[in-house]
């Protein structure tokens, strides 16, 4: 893309709190929701560091391992996302290799994108392979990513990989997102790898839908069928790891 910037999410998320608590909101940190109860003027909410009270709830938690979530646990399928980061590149591998500076994606199921970081470094991401993330995951997955920047860049077979990590994104089986009400509960949630622009639209248009304008919720004719045979492990991610490999390979 040549016009192309990222986006450093940490920033963007403490920007956003410190937005909302300008304007009022208050915020908790540390205190998972662990049970929701109807109450006769809303939902009682629990969490380990005390109760409140809410006259309406909006679940926005992507995946959650913990709290009173399991309708959602069958809808939502939690996939690791990877990158690895390389020591800094000398001037002459910037000027051969990524002369522009721009973003790159690719359009394979099992996506890879790269770009370079200020401080000169190749940070080199992508789905890797189906699994969760945790250290040996990232570890794993980040030699698959090497190998894979490797394939595009021969020349950094021998460049030393400084970090590696990964998260979580929170799959829906056409990877689209979901968000409406259920239960007096309002959630929005689903994105699928490609949240960050559309969960700040959504957070703004689901204020708009529990002020009473359902009608503005661009998911409401979307229906949300639980993924058959799947109560929270997800058994077939090895298996649908290896589907998406093969269409990559053909396509
Ligand atoms: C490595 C990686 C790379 C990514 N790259 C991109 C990208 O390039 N472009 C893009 O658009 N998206 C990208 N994403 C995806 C993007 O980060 C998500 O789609 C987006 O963060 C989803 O926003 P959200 O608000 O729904 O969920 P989250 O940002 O996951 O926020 C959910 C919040 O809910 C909290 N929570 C969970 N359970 C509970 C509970 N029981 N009680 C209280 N709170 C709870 C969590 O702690 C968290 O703070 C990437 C994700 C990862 C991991």
């Amino acid at each position: 893309f040549p016009k192309s910037a990222s986006m450093h999410v940490g920033r963007f998320v403490r920007g956003l709190a410190t937005a909302a608590a300008r304007r009022g909101a208050e915020i908790y940190e540390r205190a998972p929701v662990m049970a929701l109860h109807k109450v006769a003027d809303g939902h009682e909410v629990e969490t380990p560091r005390g109760k409140i009270v809410a006259r309406q709830v909006l679940l926005a938690s992507g995946i959650s391992k913990v709290g009173p979530l399991g309708w959602i646990r069958r809808r939502i399928v939690p996939i690791g996302a990877f990158l690895v980061v390389t020591e800094p590149l000398s001037p002459g591998q910037l000027q051969r290799l990524m002369p522009t500076r721009r973003n790159v994606v690719d359009t394979r199921n099992l996506v890879v994108y790269w770009r370079l970081t200020p401080d000169n470094r190749m940070l080199f991401g992508g789905r890797a392979r189906f699994a969760a993330s945790n250290p040996q995951s990232d570890e794993k997955s980040g030699h698959i990513l090497k190998a894979a920047m490797v394939e595009v860049y021969p020349e950094l077979a021998d460049t030393r990989i400084d970090y590696c990590w990964g998260g979580m994104v929170d799959m829906t089986r056409d990877r689209l997102p979901r968000a409406g009400e259920r239960n007096g509960i309002y959630y929005s949630m689903g994105y699928s790898g490609h949240g960050t622009q559309m969960s700040t639209l959504m957070g703004s248009i689901m204020a708009d839908v529990m002020d009473g304008r359902p009608d503005l919720n661009p998911w409401k004719d979307f229906d949300w069928p639980a993924i058959p045979g799947y109560f929270g492990r997800p058994w077939f991610l090895p298996i649908l790891g290896a589907y998406y490999r093969m269409k990559d390979l053909v396509t």
